[in-house]
């Protein structure tokens, strides 16, 4: 054993900086905040080999004074802060005072700043944590920090980075949410003298959107403005078509911080709740604007973690100002001229999206796959352009049915095809919880129907047997593993019940079962999903505008409760379009 000592400065920080500089993208990131806290209206980034050769920040924000350009890069030395307490309300990005000194721990670090209020600018330069050189300069109001070899002295780090590309992405995708998060201050990120990324600090989200999303997904997502006092949550969301399949691309800003927060992104997974199908994930970007005193931001030594003093409130505004959002903007998915003329020319790169019916007309492939049919990540909704514009399902007059699949309307701007398995569902859940917690109509069976199940599967049956009496079953324990079920709901006549309970007792997945009484719309759903009309039955005319009617009613009549579309559109522009009589297609 080695004795023990204290560590000299020089390795204690470069262990410190280990917790705060852990790529290249931590550098820009730290450099971009303290811009920000300055109160710069203009950063300019350059990078050159993905940082590791040279980060370079420029602003034009307020200066360090020239006493003052040694402490800046001292450990634990801020202007930010004073006393503990004031932690518990802190307006800027910065507090802790590390992230200057770990930064030129670990690497070849110079400072040029002039302070607003002084005549002339300073310069210091840094090596191994200590100041080697200070000097007079001239130069504009603002902070020009350069970092270069970052992690010279810590090989070790080096070898953890991923490719240049990767780290590259990461720089660029940081920038372009801050970008994103301060529409007001003019970004520049430039990578080996070429521009990455420009913005024009004109407040103009969704000019700044294009560059995070691509034009395409960007001109279809959906804004949100939530306010109330003193909540703010502003931002954009992906509308119900586009989906990704993993978490990655939701963010959050709270107060101006970028933060990592699982439960926030339940939070907004749970608005999307049978909106979207189960394994695929929205996209956002939201900034929430709550009092400081309900965030205590010193909990991460990136600060990329945060703590909510009320969580149950914040996530439940997330989930609302989503949900307001959503239901404003939803809407089926709209054939448009791409997508109509891919069956005349078929195109083999879009081979695997190609318009194919017999996929929906697959019943019983749960994982359905209108939105998803590609391989890539991105769904089909935005290879093949299918609109989000209409908030209503318009008046729909009936036309006919075809397939035994699906009924052919006529509306104000166009034709309309129902999907009548997918509209029934929506119908039957809609109703089902409307009418959960009040008394749903049962009815009574003429010989009450027993069932004997496994032992595994009792104890799920167990839990959730409560559920299946809100909806209007009337079951009870008939001995060991035995049920005994002598009513159903009325709307559910003429269904099976025995395959209602094996729809209660398969397994539940994991994203199935977030919070609360969505056990119970899940639940609601999956009985909803067997009792519905299937395809491949024939209506009759009645059944058919009953079926349009009462779709018509539903408060999200677009999407089946397991996401799929319950319509589609194709409009009389495009239908003018392809016989000829307007434009050219
Ligand atoms: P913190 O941001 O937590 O205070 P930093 O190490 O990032 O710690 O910065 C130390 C101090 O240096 C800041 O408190 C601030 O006073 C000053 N500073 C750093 N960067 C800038 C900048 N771009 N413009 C003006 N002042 C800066
Ligand atoms: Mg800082």
């Amino acid at each position: 054993m080695k004795k023990i000592q204290v560590l000299s400065d020089e390795v204690a920080s470069q262990i410190a900086a280990g917790e705060v500089i852990e790529r290249p993208s931590s550098v820009v990131k730290e450099l971009i905040e303290n811009s920000i806290d300055a109160g710069a209206s203009q950063v300019s980034i350059r990078i050159s080999e993905a940082g590791k050769n040279l980060i370079e920040v420029v602003d034009d924000g307020n200066g360090i004074p020239f006493e003052e350009l040694e402490l800046a890069v001292t450990r634990h030395a801020t202007s930010k802060l004073q006393l503990a307490s004031d932690l518990f309300n802190i307006n800027t990005l910065g507090f802790r005072g590390e992230a200057l000194a770990s930064i030129a721990s670990v690497s070849h670090f110079s400072l040029i700043s002039k302070h607003e209020n002084e005549t002339i600018g300073g310069k210091i330069e840094n090596l191994n944590g200590k100041t080697i050189t200070k000097s007079k300069i001239g130069c504009p109001n603002g902070t020009t920090i350069t970092v270069r070899n970052l992690f010279f002295n810590v090989p070790a780090r080096l070898k953890f980075l991923k490719s240049d590309i990767t780290e590259k992405q990461r720089i660029s995708t940081l920038v372009t949410k801050f970008a994103l998060a301060y529409p007001y201050v003019r970004f520049k990120l430039t990578n080996e003298q070429q521009i990455l990324l420009q913005t024009n600090g004109n407040g103009d989200r969704r000019e700044i959107l294009n560059h995070v999303f691509g034009f395409e997904i960007a001109k279809q997502m959906l804004e949100v403005k939530f306010e109330e006092s003193p909540y703010y949550i502003t931002g954009f969301i992906s509308p119900v078509g586009i989906t990704r399949s993993n978490r990655k691309e939701m963010t959050f800003f709270i107060n101006g911080r970028w933060i990592q927060d699982v439960a926030l992104s339940s939070a907004l997974m749970k608005a999307y709740h049978t909106m979207i199908m189960v394994g695929r994930y929205p996209i956002c970007i939201l900034f929430l604007d709550f009092p400081a005193d309900f965030v205590d931001v010193n909990v991460h030594p990136t600060k990329a973690e945060v703590r909510f003093s009320k969580p149950d409130l914040v996530f439940s505004m997330v989930q609302r100002a989503t949900r307001r959002a959503l239901l404003a903007y939803s809407s089926f998915p709209e054939i448009t001229q791409k997508f109509w003329s891919q069956s005349s020319e078929p195109d083999k790169n879009l081979d695997e999206t190609t318009w194919n019916p017999a996929r929906v007309l697959d019943d019983e492939n749960q994982n359905f796959d209108f939105f998803n049919r590609g391989k890539s990540d991105i769904s089909a909704s935005e290879k093949e352009g299918i609109s989000s514009q209409s908030i209503y399902v318009p008046l729909l007059r009936h036309v006919g049915q075809i397939g035994a699949t699906y009924i052919v309307a006529d509306g104000p701007d166009g034709l309309y095809l129902i999907d009548q398995h997918a509209a029934h569902e929506r119908i039957l859940f809609e109703k089902m919880m409307a009418q959960m917690g009040g008394s749903i109509p049962s009815q009574q069976l003429l010989t009450p129907e027993v069932v004997q199940l496994p032992v595994h599967q009792t104890m799920i049956f167990q839990e959730k047997i409560e559920i299946l009496r809100k909806i209007g079953f009337d079951i009870t324990e008939f001995g060991p593993n035995t049920y005994q079920i002598r009513a159903i709901p009325s709307m559910l006549i003429g269904i099976n019940p025995k395959e209602i309970i094996q729809v209660v007792v398969e397994d539940f997945e994991d994203d199935e079962t977030p919070l609360g009484n969505v056990v119970e719309a899940i639940i609601a759903a999956r009985i909803c999903k067997r009792a519905a009309i299937k395809g491949g039955q024939i209506l009759s005319k009645e059944e058919q505008k009953a079926l349009i009617e009462n779709l018509e009613k539903c408060e999200t009549p677009r999407t089946c409760p397991h996401g799929r579309p319950t319509m589609i559109h194709l409009s009389v522009d495009l239908l003018e379009k392809q016989f000829g009589r307007k434009g050219s297609i």
